[in-house]
C-alpha cells in the first residue's frame, strides 16, 4: 500500500483564503496590502516564479506593483529603488527576486530591505526574530514545509525529525521551526556520514538537498512522513523532487505519508509569502 499523498495545493488554497479574508477585513479598515516585486534580469525561472506571486496576490486581493530592472542593472541603482520603496507607505512587502546578476551583491540588497517589509524573511534581524523565537515574519518556504505538516494531521513535538541540507535559507530555518515546535531534531548535509541509518530513524523527514533519489525507499521507515523540498530537473528535464516518489511511497506504507513535486511545498511557498504580505502590513499599521 502506498503512503498518503500530502495535499499541497488544497492546504495552499486554504492558506490563501485565509489572507484573503485578511485582506478584505484590512480594505474595510482603508489599508491595502501592497508588495513590490523587483526582477532583475531575463532569467526564465525567475520570471515564471515572480509571475506566480503576482497572480496569487491579485486573486488573494493584494496589490502588486512590479519592477522589472534590465540584466546589466548597476547595483547603486537597485539599492536606491529599494531605498524609495522602504520610504513608501503604502507599499507594506518588498521581494526582490533572487538570484541577481553578478554584479550586485545579494547580501547587501537584503541588508538594504527594511526589515518590517522584508516578507522573505532574508533580513539577519527577522533570521535573528526567528531564532530566538520572537513574533515576525517567518520565512515562506521553510513556514510552508510545517504547514503542510501540521495541517495534514501530523504533529511535530516528541517526533524524531531529520532534515537534509543546512542552506542558510532553507534548510536550517525548517529545522528551527521543528524544534521550536519540539521536535527532537537531526539536521544532515554533504558531509553527513551513515545518511541512510539516521533516516531509517526518522519520523519525518525533510529534504532540501537539490539532487533527485536523495531519499530512496531503504532509507525510511514504514510509517513516517517525508516532505519533499526539493525542486530539481530529472534527465528527461522533467521536474521532480528529491525522493524516489513511487518507491519511497511504497516503502512508507499505508500510514505514512509524503509530499509530492510539484503540488507540494511549492504552492506552500507562494502561499505563506501571502501571508507574509498580510503580516507586513498590520505590522505597519500596529495591528500586531
Ligand atoms: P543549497 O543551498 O544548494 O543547499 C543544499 C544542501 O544540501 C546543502 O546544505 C548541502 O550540504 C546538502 N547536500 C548536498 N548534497 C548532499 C548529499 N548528498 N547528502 C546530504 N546533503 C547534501 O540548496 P537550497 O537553496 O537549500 O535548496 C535545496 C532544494 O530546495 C533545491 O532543490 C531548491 O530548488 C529547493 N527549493 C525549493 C523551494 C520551493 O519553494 N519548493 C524553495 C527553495 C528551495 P553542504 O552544506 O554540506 O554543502
Amino acid at each position: 500500500m502506498k503512503a498518503k499523498r500530502i495535499d499541497g495545493k488544497g492546504i495552499s488554497d486554504q492558506i490563501k483564503q485565509e489572507a484573503a479574508q485578511e485582506s478584505t477585513a484590512l480594505q474595510a479598515q482603508g489599508i491595502q496590502p501592497c508588495l513590490a516585486v523587483v526582477l532583475v534580469g531575463n532569467d526564465a525561472a525567475s520570471q515564471i516564479y515572480v509571475n506566480n506571486k503576482k497572480k496569487a496576490c491579485e486573486k488573494v486581493g493584494i496589490l502588486s506593483r512590479s519592477y522589472e530592472l534590465p540584466e546589466d542593472t548597476e547595483e547603486a541603482a537597485l539599492l536606491h529603488l529599494i531605498d524609495q520603496l522602504n520610504r513608501t507607505p503604502d507599499i507594506h512587502g518588498i521581494l526582490v527576486q533572487l538570484p541577481l546578476p553578478m554584479q550586485i551583491s545579494e547580501e547587501k540588497v537584503i541588508l538594504a530591505i527594511d526589515a518590517q517589509k522584508d516578507v522573505d524573511c532574508f533580513h539577519p534581524m527577522n533570521v535573528g526574530m526567528l531564532q530566538t523565537g520572537r513574533k515576525g515574519f517567518l520565512p515562506c518556504t521553510p513556514a510552508g514545509v510545517l504547514e503542510l505538516i501540521t495541517r495534514s494531521g501530523y504533529t511535530v513535538e516528541g517526533k524524531h525529525c531529520v532534515v537534509i541540507g543546512r542552506s542558510h535559507n532553507v534548510g536550517k530555518p525548517i529545522a528551527m521551526l521543528l524544534l521550536q515546535q519540539n521536535g527532537t531534531v537531526t539536521i544532515c548535509h554533504s558531509k553527513t556520514k551513515n545518511l541512510k541509518e539516521i533516516c531509517k530513524q526518522a519520523d519525518i523527514i525533510v529534504s532540501a538537498v537539490g539532487k533527485c533519489h536523495t531519499v530512496t525507499a531503504d532509507m525510511v521507515k514504514e510509517g513516517a512522513v517525508v516532505i519533499d523540498v526539493g525542486m530539481n530537473r530529472d534527465d528527461n528535464g522533467k521536474l521532480c523532487g528529491d525522493a524516489d516518489f513511487d518507491a519511497v511511497s511504497e516503502a512508507l506504507g499505508e500510514q505514512g505519508a509524503i509530499s509530492p513535486v510539484p503540488g507540494g511545498v511549492g504552492l506552500m511557498t507562494v502561499a505563506m509569502l501571502m501571508h507574509n504580505c498580510i503580516v507586513a502590513a498590520k505590522l505597519q499599521n500596529n495591528l500586531l
